[in-house]
């Protein structure tokens, strides 16, 4: 029995069958319900074959590939192997700004349109943007429902959103009591029975937001993971649950595990971890039956990389690098992320052959500077100071080379010796004296993206 329900056409309940408008989509879901379920190697088969139709664009339509692929000694249709694949030079985020008109396709393949354009924020603050076409939010409309299924999440449920919402950058017109949608997205309400959507600008002071949450009583929430920790602590502070929610879905920041189990005892319920991006759409998500995160391998082909570049074997952690297998207007070939996955050891046990990460290790926290010349990474600050505890939130920020700052914003736990304790945490981190400074705020204002980085470098050129 399906999962979904969906909404027929007048005159027919049975069996089911999608309204003309959304039976392309309908077919693509039910295309990716059979594909989780081939082996291994017949995916990555299937994935080198959409691959070669994508170079074969690029090299007729894309001058900025024609040329790197011209420069490799490489023709579309050879490709037979990832290794030959990666002969093409990675793709960087500052790459893709610099030669953005270079790749942007000159024709499409019929039956692809350009539909309109994403913006990805990115954690460098300089937005990029992407060319959408109407093949991309049919795929993402697939993965979408794909997505759905193996979190468990069924549409016919309330759900409540607290995100950002680019419409709403100034205060004064974003609307303090949310929005609702009587549907989950658009295509939902063609497709599917679905129930209604309450949205709330992430940008709200996370205790109306749970004022908000109180009044909605969603069966599902969405939201980033730092704004999710805020949440739970809330609700940790007052021994307070929302009585009828019953699964989280974490999307837009890295989901570290330390977060995860913090949200997950605030809320009591399972916290699950959609990894996507507005460059690729659906990366990953959450194997049904718990054994970590599948790859969307029909969306994306994922290189996972050592330092040196080379292929990481099962159980490594390395950098990911994608290809987005459907983008004909802006194609990303080898594009890297900065964010780092860690292999499954052994082929999932749930039967499904799309490739299995234990763990998303996000973008590498950046490395402060110390005297001497040293560089270490921020990630045990981190750590450090989440366990110091008696905070909803907090942020490290580098301001000088021998300054840091812990903003935090204090729970009814917080004492003196919370700040004594984060203080220590730095200083035994960093290994060296240096001023920490402890700053207390009734919230932390995220930046213009919506991602808060819990440890950023903000130092004044003449402070280093
Ligand atoms: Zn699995």
């Amino acid at each position: 029995m399906s999962f979904f329900h969906l909404r027929s056409p007048a005159g027919t309940t049975w069996p089911p069958i999608p309204a003309p408008e959304v039976s392309q989509l309908w077919a693509a879901y039910q295309e990716l319900d059979r594909t989780q379920w081939h082996g291994r190697a017949d995916i990555e088969e299937m994935q080198l074959k959409q691959l070669r139709v994508l170079l074969e664009h690029c090299s007729q339509n894309v001058p900025y590939y024609r040329r790197l692929l011209s420069d490799a000694g490489l023709s579309a249709a050879q490709i037979d192997s990832v290794a030959q694949l990666s002969r093409l030079p990675l793709l960087t985020r500052e790459l893709y700004q610099r030669h953005f008109d270079e790749l942007q396709a000159q024709a499409l393949p019929p039956g692809i349109v350009t539909v309109g354009e994403g913006w990805s924020s990115g954690t460098t603050g300089v937005p990029v943007k992407v060319v959408k076409t109407n093949r991309d939010s049919l795929w993402w409309a697939a993965f979408f429902l794909r997505d759905l299924e193996w979190c468990g999440m069924d549409p016919r449920g309330r759900l409540a959103t607290i995100r950002l919402f680019e419409t709403a950058r100034d205060k004064s017109r974003r609307p303090s009591e949310g929005t609702t949608f009587p549907f989950w997205t658009q295509f939902c309400q063609l497709l599917l029975e679905t129930g209604p959507t309450h949205a709330l600008d992430i940008r709200e002071d996370p205790r109306h937001q749970l004022d908000w949450l109180r009044r909605v009583d969603p069966d599902y929430l969405i939201s980033m993971p730092t704004n999710l920790e805020f949440l739970a602590s809330l609700l940790a502070e007052t021994g307070t649950r929302l009585p009828r929610l019953r699964t989280i879905q974490a999307v837009g920041e890295m989901l570290s595990a330390e977060a995860q189990t913090h949200i997950e005892k605030g809320f009591g319920v399972p916290v699950k971890n959609l990894y996507s991006a507005v460059e690729a759409g659906y990366l990953a998500s959450p194997c049904p039956s718990g054994h970590g995160l599948h790859v969307h391998a029909e969306n994306v082909l994922v290189e996972v990389l050592d330092d040196s570049n080379r292929l990481c074997v099962p159980g490594q952690t390395g950098r990911m690098v994608l290809t987005s297998l459907h983008n004909f207007a802006t194609p990303l070939v080898r594009y890297d992320l900065l964010d780092e996955v860690t292999l499954a050891s052994e082929p999932c046990p749930c039967g499904r052959g799309l490739p299995l990460w234990t763990n998303i290790v996000g973008r590498r926290y950046p490395m402060m500077e110390l005297p001497g010349g040293r560089r270490k990474s921020m990630v045990g600050l981190v750590t450090g100071v989440r366990q110091a505890g008696g905070c909803h939130q907090f942020q490290i920020v580098q301001r000088a080379i021998d300054h840091i700052v812990v903003r935090v914003v204090p729970s009814r736990a917080w004492q003196p010796e919370h700040a004594m304790r984060i203080r220590q945490a730095v200083q035994d981190e960093v290994g060296m004296p240096l001023r920490i400074d402890v700053e207390e705020r009734s919230f932390l204002e995220r930046p213009p993206g919506g991602k808060l980085n819990l440890a950023v470098i903000e130092m004044d050129a003449s402070s280093t």
